[in-house]
């Protein structure tokens, strides 16, 4: 049998992630190399929802609104423990509102759109009429229809009914950890890659140095945190059969790499692709915002007319967000500042003038770069918020080896811009699209009857560990909620664990893994799983992209130092730089979350199984 083709896939975010998959699927080895962590970029700055794009609708993008609500709908099927559908309450001001405006963006008069905006945003019937194209976008689908109402109905949201008379209902769909949905995009690719012989490799922090000829050399990245010196894999060169560049916002920085003083390499890479806005969310923690919410999501306009959301986020935060500002720096340096978070705070006091929301009641905050298309030829005059959410794909002629970018995208639409991605690159160099990932569930799907057996085995689990009824109840919860059907697996990372190589229950209590994490209701063999079966490598690898501790309500310096003892006993931390990997993490939470982490965890006020399953 002749050798697979391998294609290096530049970018371990969510799209580069499903690209290397739908790559797999059709029978082609792949290696991805990320400089940083997996979903380390925008993918973890987001939104966090998996939605059509509404407001998309005014600009006559009914392509992607169409594209988006397909793929939304796949995805709540497919990876159903991590998207799960959330209603959404629009509040409006008045009946009329936005009609005229909405009809002058519709046929790309933006100026004249935003002189008609009005000071009052939509009205009933402007937001009637959008949501009923939506539904019939979205036709096909189990979902329940739009509906329009009075303020102040029982369970609404409690907004300020006297300033927003009317709202639509409608549903979308949330993905709380995009983070967790790539790495298992990638569990789901090496298992397709083992099944069929393919190679394929996870290379992060590592870096590319690019030959004239074509040839990669993938080195370790200087500046990766400390890990154990037999954790440093060894450098290698690889002339791949093509190079995918899914780096998202940092597209062009990676094609001035490539192209640096090579005369061959010239193709595109003069030409600015990515014109990126930067967008900051608030965590925050108000016990009357998130009773005031009843569980929906809220989706209006701040007075500007930019779109806020102000959503339910696990079983006690609301997430809030977003701006909306052209940035031209590395993206990994943008930062929410103060007006930001001001200009957010204010859009909520508007809405929920009753939960008296305070600055220091935001937990956290969070930014991250928009990789849209360069506004210069995309985005026609309009304001940052309607630039295209259009993904492209850009061949550039004259690379020694043949190479793709991908400009744009969103979460929703990663599988579709895989699939289109991979049968291009794939046609690009003579080979055939074998398969697709159309209807692929991803490894952990789980949702209903399946779900509940999920949390029942992995409660059974961690009753046999030793934990309380009650403690185990809350770990299976949130073992469930990462990891899905998965989740039994974390208990076999524990030396002799009780789960059989099929993942089905063995009879004998685990030897290790008993112990848990303090204060955040997760066991210490879930680190260990993280290590060896998706590619952690550091402590922030752990805290922020797979045990999503970065967003607990109780994380202490104590959980901290736990996951990192954990580390050092599997072998991935020199015990002696335990300390400094702490108070690294500390740092970074402080810098890039603005999170001051207290030194021991809350012991109190755990929310209960039932809230944690939201
Ligand atoms: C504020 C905000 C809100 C958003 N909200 C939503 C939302 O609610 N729903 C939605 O669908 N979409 C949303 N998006 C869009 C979505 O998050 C992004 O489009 C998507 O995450 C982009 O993924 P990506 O894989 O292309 O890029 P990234 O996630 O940025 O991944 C690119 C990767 O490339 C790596 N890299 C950089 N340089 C190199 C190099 N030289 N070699 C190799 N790798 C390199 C980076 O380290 C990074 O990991 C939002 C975006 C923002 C900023």
């Amino acid at each position: 049998m002749a050798a697979a083709a391998t294609i290096v896939v530049l970018g371990a975010g969510i799209n580069g992630a499903a690209i290397a998959r739908e790559l797999t699927l059709s029978g082609v080895g792949v290696i991805v190399v990320d400089p940083g962590d997996i979903a380390s970029g925008t993918t973890a700055w987001s939104t966090r929802l998996i939605h059509g794009g509404l407001r998309y609708l005014e600009y006559g993008e009914i392509g992607l609104v169409r594209e988006s609500l397909v793929e939304r709908n796949r995805l709540v099927r497919l990876a159903a423990h991590l998207v799960r559908p959330l209603p959404f309450y629009l509040p409006v001001e008045g009946r009329w509102g936005g009609l005229w405006a909405a009809a002058a963006r519709l046929a790309g008069w933006e100026s004249l759109a935003r002189a008609w905006q009005g000071r009052r945003g939509r009205g009933s019937w402007t937001v009637a009429a959008g949501l009923t194209l939506y539904d019939l976008l979205a036709a096909g689908a189990d979902w329940p229809r739009h509906r329009i109402v009075r303020a102040g109905g029982t369970g609404m949201p409690q907004i300020d009914g006297r300033m927003f008379p009317y709202a639509g209902l409608y549903s979308d769909a949330q993905l709380l950890f995009p983070e967790r949905l790539t790495v298992e995009l990638l569990v789901d690719a090496r298992q397709i890659a083992a099944a069929a012989g393919l190679p394929f490799e996870v290379c992060t922090h590592r870096q590319v140095a690019f030959a004239p000829d074509g040839t990669l050399s993938i080195v370790p990245n200087p500046h990766a945190p400390p890990r154990a010196a037999n954790g440093e894999a060894a450098p290698f060169a690889i002339r791949p059969a093509a190079i995918v560049n899914a780096t998202g916002a940092w597209v062009d920085h990676t094609l001035r790499e490539m192209f640096a003083g090579r005369d061959g390499w010239s193709g595109g890479a003069g030409q600015r692709l990515i014109a990126g806005t930067k967008g900051s969310h608030l965590l925050v923690r108000s016990e009357s915002l998130r009773g005031g919410l009843s569980g929906f999501g809220v989706y209006c306009e701040a007075t500007d007319g930019r779109p806020i959301f102000v959503l339910p986020f696990g079983p006690e935060l609301v997430l809030v967000g977003t701006t909306d500002i052209p940035f031209t720096g590395d993206p990994a340096d943008a930062r929410t500042d103060e007006a930001e978070i001001d200009y957010l705070l204010t859009a909520v006091r508007r809405l929920f003038p009753a939960a008296g929301l305070r600055r220091e009641q935001v937990q956290q905050h969070y930014c991250g770069v928009r990789p849209l298309p360069n506004a210069a030829g995309a985005g026609g005059g309009r304001p940052p918020a309607g630039i295209t959410r259009r993904h492209l794909l850009v061949r550039h002629e004259g690379a020694p080896v043949p190479l793709w970018s991908i400009v744009g995208g969103k979460l929703t639409t990663c599988r579709s811009l895989a699939e289109v991605t991979a049968a291009t690159v794939l046609a690009g160099i003579g080979l055939p699209v074998l398969a697709t990932s159309r209807e692929r569930p991803l490894p952990g799907n789980c949702a209903g009857a399946s779900r509940d057996a999920a949390v029942r085995g992995c409660r059974d689990l961690a009753g046999r560990s030793g934990l309380a009824t009650d403690e185990a109840a809350v770990v299976a919860e949130r073992l469930v909620a990462l990891f899905g059907a998965r989740a039994a697996e974390v208990w076999r990372a524990s030396p002799g664990g009780p789960v059989a190589a099929d993942g089905q229950a063995a009879a004998a209590p685990p030897a290790s893994g008993a112990g848990l994490i303090r204060g955040v209701g997760l066991p210490l063999a879930a680190v260990e799983f993280c290590l060896r079966d998706e590619w952690a490598v550091t402590l922030d690898d752990l805290i922020e992209r797979r045990l999503m501790l970065a967003f607990h309500e109780r994380l202490g310096h104590d959980s901290l130092e736990d996951v990192a003892a954990a580390m050092a006993r599997a072998g991935a931390l020199p015990p002696a730089q335990q300390a400094a990997a702490v108070a690294g993490c500390v740092a970074r939470l402080a810098s890039r979350y603005g999170r001051v982490v207290p030194q021991a965890a809350a012991e109190t006020g755990h929310p209960s199984a039932e809230e944690h399953r939201v």
